[in-house]
């Protein structure tokens, strides 16, 4: 199905665009799939330990109670994947005076697949879902947004120096193999990291651009947050970083269209850029390593591990390894905050 949908494009313009390509294969696998946890393709830090949603929900209702706890206020998840880290954190906040009678959660998710699994594991009395931000109103309560990699699946352009110019790369078909081709661009590029040499590539999300604007603007006028977690850079650098994941291993993103998990890195620099321009105060990016230990991971942990056994005080110590080490996520993970006040200071940032 998404095949033919990639092919008739392809022949319908001569090419089309990696955003486009990379736009197309992602609607399909994440609807069609859950893509998280050991079966799947990818494990998210949600899905190795219920640790982060449970330090995601302490930071979400200290922000609350710093805003002056606001009832009702809305807690806006991005791609929630299934349901892992919004379920632990409801659990962590169960005893927060308030929070949970005052908290309206919107999901959202565009997977009709990923929807019903949510649906299972989120038990709150008010849970609405979105497929877009339009759906949310510019006049509605304060909102507090929260995303862990969301930012990483929405379609990037590549764009690339050769021969003196920058060209975009498109994807072409030549039966049976998808193949990348250097398109000539007319536009110029603007806020390059250097002086392009031979063979650089620039990447750019309008899609993720399009997106943080009207969150800001939301936040901006409603009063809020944000937070976001993601792999990524924290200054805008040449590189390709397209991926794809197929059952826990590297693919290549040209190979089963729609079968692979595709993700670009997300340049952070840019992110806090897009959220100021749209009003709010940015909180520049940290690695989710220092995030966790602030939000007290080791506590957490330390307090699970004295009601636990052997097993699962070592499966637990494993946990704060993968979610913290500078070799495992703790530093290609970053995390970026925003606020719509600069006297709202949210914890984890200096
Ligand atoms: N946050 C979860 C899942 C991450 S996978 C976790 O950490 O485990 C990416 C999530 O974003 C999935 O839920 C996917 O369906 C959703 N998603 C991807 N593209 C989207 C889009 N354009 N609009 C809304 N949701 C999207």
């Amino acid at each position: 199905m998404v095949q033919q949908l990639l092919q008739d494009s392809i022949r319908a313009s001569g090419s089309i665009s990696l955003e486009r390509y990379m736009a197309l294969c992602n609607t399909h696998y994440y609807n069609t799939r859950d893509p998280l946890g050991r079966g799947g393709d990818f494990i998210t830090a949600p899905e190795v330990s219920q640790m982060f949603g449970e330090l995601l929900g302490i930071w979400v209702a200290d922000l609350w109670m710093k805003m002056g706890e606001p009832a009702p206020f809305t807690l806006l998840e991005c791609g929630p994947g299934r349901g892992t880290l919004m379920a632990d954190l409801l659990r962590a906040t169960r005893m927060v005076p308030g929070f949970h009678q005052a908290l309206e959660i919107t999901l959202l998710e565009t997977s009709a697949a990923l929807r019903a699994l949510q649906k299972q594991a989120i038990q709150h009395d008010k849970v609405n879902w979105v497929a877009a931000l339009d759906d949310l109103h510019a006049g509605g309560d304060p909102l507090i947004c929260i995303g862990n990699e969301f930012l990483d699946a929405l379609p990037i352009r590549q764009f690339k120096f050769t021969g003196g110019t920058w060209h975009e790369r498109h994807v072409i078909y030549n039966d049976p193999a998808y193949l990348l081709v250097d398109v000539p661009q007319a536009e110029a590029l603007t806020d390059l990291p250097a002086t392009p040499e031979e063979g650089d590539i620039v990447e750019r999300s309008p899609a993720i651009d399009g997106f943080l604007r009207e969150l800001g603007k939301l936040i901006a006028l409603r009063g809020g947050a944000a937070l976001f977690i993601d792999y990524g850079y924290a200054t805008t650098a040449y590189g390709d970083t397209l991926q794809a994941l197929k059952e826990h291993a590297y693919h290549n993103p040209l190979h089963t269209p729609g079968e692979a998990d595709l993700t670009a890195h997300v340049n952070f620099e840019r992110v806090g850029d897009v959220m100021k321009d749209s009003g709010l105060t940015v909180l520049p990016a940290i690695t989710q390593g220092t995030f966790l230990q602030f939000l007290g991971l080791r506590h957490r942990a330390d307090k699970l591990k004295s009601s636990a056994n052997a097993q699962q005080k070592q499966d637990i110590d494993l946990a704060v390894q993968r979610l913290a080490a500078p070799e495992q996520m703790g530093t290609l993970f970053k995390v970026i905050a925003a606020t719509s006040s600069p006297t709202l200071q949210p914890a984890g940032f200096l």
